[in-house]
């Protein structure tokens, strides 16, 4: 199976689908990643050329901890993401030419005005493809999600989902993410995942168009 993940920054696609991602990469599945910007803005007083560099490195150390086998830096401007209609076709043609059967993006209502980017970007660049498309799930990083569409138990992978949030070290040691996650984690396992282990991950389900 070829697994593509859209992720606005690095970071994202460990915050979001992490566990899924090793767990799939476990089973054999070809992931590759495209990171939109670069997260340079996000370089809490770094210059933004040393922050994205820094971030890029991090991005490279949390692919090889989850087993993402590609990964793409597109370098768009952080903060200001647009779902343009070139930036759409761009991805089209990507998706067109390695067709993922899956592929993940941040939803379409999480508070990161890039991440919203990110999803309208995804629903353009995928709407009226013929089939095979792929089937777009969506997760959950500023905001969690309200309706969940499919539940992943990732308790046999918590810690690498972890140790993957905390190759960003530029963002983890200004914002404990790996502790905010793990406890997102906790409580969909809890909550969402009965009768799995006790920690998952929730996606929605971007309806084909
Ligand atoms: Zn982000």
């Amino acid at each position: 199976v070829r697994v593509l993940v859209v992720s606005p920054h690095p970071d994202d696609e460990a915050i979001g689908c992490g566990g899924t991602l090793a767990g799939q990469a476990i089973a054999g599945d070809e992931i590759r990643t495209i990171f939109l910007t670069s997260g340079e803005a996000g370089g809490h007083g770094a210059e933004p050329a040393v922050a994205g560099a820094a971030r890029e490195a991090e991005a490279r150390e949390a692919a090889r901890l989850l087993g993402i086998h590609t990964i793409d830096f597109w370098r768009l401007p952080d903060g200001a993401l647009r779902s343009s209609d070139v930036l759409a076709r761009r991805l089209r043609d990507v998706i067109l030419d390695w067709r993922p059967e899956w592929l993940y993006v941040p939803h379409g209502a999480d508070q990161h005005r890039d991440h919203r980017a990110a999803s309208r970007l995804v629903g353009k660049a995928t709407r009226g493809l013929a089939p095979p498309r792929p089937a777009v799930w969506q997760f959950e990083v500023w905001t969690p999600l309200a309706t969940l569409d499919r539940i992943v138990d990732i308790s046999q992978v918590i810690d690498t989902k972890l140790a993957a949030i905390r190759a960003y070290r530029s963002q983890c040691s200004v914002l404990r993410f790996d502790e905010a996650f793990a406890g997102l984690a906790r409580y969909r396992g809890e909550m969402h995942s009965w009768p799995g282990g006790p920690y998952a991950e929730v996606f929605r389900r971007m309806d084909a168009r």
